[in-house]
């Protein structure tokens, strides 16, 4: 089978690429490793500016939505109260929300080879198109195809981070961020979501952790007393994950001879939150309208926000 376009990896990046493809009439297919729904850890706050992006209000958006009037900012044990609006989704649920909506058909599995052909790629022996868009995260198997030698990662921008996210009856509902906290080169999170569902979670920079011989377990350690002390989270068996990701680098090779690279597969998450959802989206969305131009060359990422902060400040 041949496609116009396809996309690998069902993320936000993948299917707001896939949704934007399809209503202009591209023939796409999404390919993702994962059955849908899937669990990915993410603390879910999303911005006003992600339902902008989606062309969607969030009162028509059709599962657990919590909806934040102020953020409760901590440095360095100082506590700032910043009015603001943002929300919390599941990620359980609003992937598989953006995959459903974009009404694109998604095979279920996991991409190892690809290879250029003369009109295009071949993935996998089975999966031909004229373009493909590495939407796979951090290990994506495009990047690691046709950008991993002429664009190495920028390990100064690497993050590790640990979450776990469970069902918990919160008595605080209000979002808390905690900033370079026990020397941590990053922050902590408390986010409460829709439904009784509570996400909890740190992340630092790698090379700052190990500079200080510091490892982000210790750090979660710290973190789950500090929640049982302050009886946010008390009486609960901890079963954390972790995932690492990259934010946003100087240089950005993002388009090479028919390879796309969009969201975490390009490494795009916010330098001072390491927000990544609007930036995965936005360039989903910038991608395929570089193709449906019929001008691929022009897919840059360049005017994509590198901060969070004054989105928190002037949210509306
Ligand atoms: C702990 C943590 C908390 C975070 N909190 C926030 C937050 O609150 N707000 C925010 O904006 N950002 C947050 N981020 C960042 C955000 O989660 C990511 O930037 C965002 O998910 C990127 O979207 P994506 O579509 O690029 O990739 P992903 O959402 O990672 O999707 C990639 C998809 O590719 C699939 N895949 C991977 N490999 C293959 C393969 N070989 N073949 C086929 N499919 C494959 C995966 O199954 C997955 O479905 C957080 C990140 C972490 C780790």
């Amino acid at each position: 089978m041949h496609w116009d376009v396809i996309i690998i990896g069902a993320g936000p990046a993948g299917s707001a690429c896939a949704w934007e493809l399809q209503r202009k009439g591209k023939n796409v297919i999404l390919l993702d490793k994962a059955s849908f729904p899937r669990v990915k850890l993410c603390a879910g706050w999303i911005t006003p500016y992600v339902f902008k992006l989606l062309e969607l209000s969030p009162d028509d958006y059709p599962f657990g939505l919590l909806k934040f009037n102020r953020l409760i900012f901590h440095f360095k044990g100082r506590r700032f109260p910043l009015p603001t609006r943002q929300y919390s989704v599941r990620r359980y649920e609003f992937d598989r929300f953006l995959v459903e909506r974009s009404r694109v058909k998604m095979i279920q599995h996991e991409v190892k080879k690809i290879e250029r052909t003369d009109n295009g790629f071949v993935i996998d022996e089975t999966y031909r198109s004229k373009y493909i868009i590495g939407a796979a995260g951090t290990h994506c198997p495009v990047y690691r195809t046709f950008f991993k030698t002429g664009t190495p990662r920028d390990e100064a921008k690497h993050i590790v981070t640990i979450e776990e996210e469970f069902e918990y009856k919160y008595r605080d509902s209000n979002c808390y961020l905690w900033f370079f906290e026990n020397n941590l080169p990053g922050y902590a999170w408390y986010v409460p979501k829709a439904n009784g569902y509570l996400n909890i979670g740190i992340g630092g920079g790698a090379a700052a952790l190990k500079k200080r011989s510091q490892s982000i377990q210790e750090q979660w350690q710290q973190f789950i007393n500090k929640l049982d002390k302050l009886n946010l989270v008390r009486g609960h068996t901890f079963s954390r994950r972790g995932y690492s990701y990259y934010l946003r680098s100087k240089e950005h090779t993002v388009y090479n001879d028919g390879a796309f690279l969009v969201g975490d597969a390009a490494g795009l998450a916010t330098l001072d939150m390491g927000e990544g959802i609007s930036a995965a989206i936005q360039s989903g969305l910038l991608a395929a309208r570089a193709i449906i131009r019929g001008h691929p060359v022009s897919y840059t990422v360049d005017k994509i926000a590198k901060l969070s902060f004054f989105k928190l400040l002037f949210p509306f």
